[in-house]
């Protein structure tokens, strides 16, 4: 890997102002737009475009002409764009313009590692393990109503929306809902029980509520409307009932990497972090001018915004980096002849890709052929609903262990070496949830493989000790190279295509850190929150069949028998 740590990016005058003169929320769209509008434009695509254009300009610096802001499109929209902009015929589930991950965060990224690298049961962060902590929130909510309040309840009820009815069979979501309800969390929940759930359905069990005891099972989850008016593809309610009374009821929303909402949500309150900011290149600039790494500015964050001290952060980071080694290893001990659950009927393949992978005549084949059969391993776990860790999502689970794998078990690159990437890797999926999505259900693939891939980009590149610039450049080359990516999963199993996607994310960060680490670092054309805000309009233009709904491409080409 070369040494480039003199290259610095040729410095636009833009960029010589405070990271603070504009406050502006990088999506925002007032102050920005043009009042012209061209002919042959409606006024909801253009400015919709002025925004994204005038977004682009305020977290690069680069200011655009007059000509290339009022411009018309160079072609006419696709029939999708049309589709999903709500004048088509495509199905489309609108988000709420008041929903919090849509506002978007107006202030600096505060999102911590704890938040953000979770474990639990796979196969899906928004499908599964945002489900379980829903009902795992609203079963401790329901603790704390008063004595004769639970006197009276007699039934608990959970009723799915949008994506989570579309394809949650699939994914598990009713078994994942019936256990946060009988007080299981996700990170400790034994996967035995869901396993056991899914094999002995007509289970009841006794929910403890105060002195009264509800009896609860898989009926009590309810499928309902996929389509509608929801604030979020993935809207699901809960409610404690006294016969037909409403005790208590709470609307949920599962927003991608295991996140959840709640109508009238607002963040938690905390501490501020040390270095604030709000995209790439603020962030990259903090560690420039202090002469250190994006990973230490991320570890200085972390212990503001938190109150721990490093040795703390490290050892959750620890915990993090041993379940995804454990995530790999389990799943290459899985027997070839492994059948995954579901109708797919998919053959665990980890084991027999990495014993023939070993047997290649090049070193170079036998990299990549490991590679891919450790990223097959963690995300074949996933399909078996065994405990994965979000990185950021349970559909992308294979993606960031197959490097920490590969760095640590195989190439013995030193455990700080991996901390630090670790660390990196989260601050590209905060940007990435900061400013577009985490969540098949609203992004597509691109926004879970897609920011995997990017997030093991820059792991790898700050594990080889890479200059910052070259730690952004291989995270926005593995980002940009996902954009567009749909999700479609075969009869709403995360399997096919999404553990060879996996595999294929793995090896395409391997590839944007080869290309960053020895291009000449300063002519990368692209930067970082360039591309995060192509995810973001691209996630916004995406038809909704393409959404994690199983209403498109592989999900219905795919003929199962
Ligand atoms: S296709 Fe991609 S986004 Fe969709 S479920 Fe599979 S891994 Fe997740």
């Amino acid at each position: 890997m070369s040494n480039r740590d003199d290259e610095r990016p040729d410095e636009n005058p833009a960029s010589t102002k405070s990271l603070h003169d504009d406050d502006r929320d990088p999506l925002g769209l007032s102050p920005q737009v043009p009042s012209d509008i061209p002919r042959g434009l409606d006024r909801r695509k253009f400015i919709m475009r002025s925004a994204v254009i005038s977004a682009a300009a305020v977290m690069t610096g680069c200011a655009r002409s007059e000509t290339e802001r009022t411009a018309p499109p160079p072609a006419a929209e696709s029939p999708q764009t049309v589709a999903t902009s709500g004048t088509g015929a495509g199905p489309v589930v609108p988000l709420s313009p008041d929903l919090d991950v849509v506002k978007k965060e107006k202030g600096p990224v505060l999102t911590t590692v704890d938040e953000f690298y979770k474990v639990g049961p796979g196969p899906s962060s928004s499908h599964t393990i945002g489900p379980m902590r829903i009902t795992y929130d609203f079963y401790q909510r329901a603790t704390k109503l008063p004595a004769d309040k639970l006197a009276k309840a007699t039934a608990l009820r959970v009723n799915l929306f949008g994506s989570l009815s579309a394809t949650g069979k699939g994914h598990g979501t009713e078994r994942a809902a019936l256990a946060g309800l009988v007080g299981k969390e996700p990170a400790t929940v034994d996967p035995k029980f869901l396993d056991g759930l899914r094999d002995k359905p007509d289970q009841v069990f006794p929910v403890k509520l105060g002195n009264k005891s509800i009896d609860v099972s898989l009926k009590d989850v309810i499928y309902d409307a996929t389509k509608g008016d929801f604030k979020h593809p993935n809207t699901m309610t809960v409610k404690l009932l006294a016969g037909d009374e409403v005790l208590l009821e709470q609307e949920y929303y599962s927003v991608g990497g295991g996140f959840i909402e709640w109508k009238g949500y607002t963040p938690p309150k905390k501490n501020p972090p040390k270095y604030p900011f709000k995209t790439m290149k603020e962030l990259r600039t903090y560690a420039d001018d202090n002469k250190t790494t994006i990973a230490k500015i991320m570890l200085a964050n972390e212990m503001s915004i938190t109150g721990r001290s490093e040795q703390e952060v490290n050892a959750f980071i620890d915990k993090i980096i041993n379940a995804m080694v454990a995530t790999v290893k389990s799943g290459l001990s899985m027997s070839e002849d492994d059948v995954l659950p579901g109708p797919i009927k998919l053959h665990s393949k980890a084991a027999t890709v990495y014993k023939r992978a070993m047997d290649d005549k090049y070193e170079a084949e036998r990299g990549i052929g490991a590679l891919s059969a450790f990223a097959l391993a963690a995300s074949e776990e996933n399909g078996r609903g065994h405990l994965v860790i979000t990185a950021p999502t349970g559909g992308s689970a294979g993606v960031m262990p197959s490097l920490v794998y590969g760095l640590l078990e195989v190439r013995k690159v030193d455990r700080q070496k991996i901390r630090d990437g670790m660390l990196a890797a989260a601050a590209v999926g905060y940007l990435c949830k900061h400013h577009a999505t985490l969540s098949a259900a609203e992004g597509g693939c691109q926004a879970e493989i897609g920011v995997a891939s990017a997030m093991s980009a820059a792991l790898v590149a700050t594990a080889y000790d890479a200059p910052s610039l070259v730690v952004e450049n291989a995270a926005e080359s593995a980002l940009e190279h996902h954009l567009g990516m749909t999700c479609d999963p075969v009869a709403g199993y995360v399997q096919v295509p999404c553990i060879e996607r996996c595999a294929f994310g793995a090896v395409k960060a391997w590839t944007a850190f080869a290309i960053a680490s020895n291009e000449i670092a300063s002519r990368h054309r692209v930067n970082f929150d360039e591309t995060v805000m192509a995810l973001a309009q691209t996630a916004k233009d995406m038809n909704s069949k393409y959404k994690e709904t199983s209403e498109a491409g592989l999900a219905q080409s795919v003929t199962l028998c």
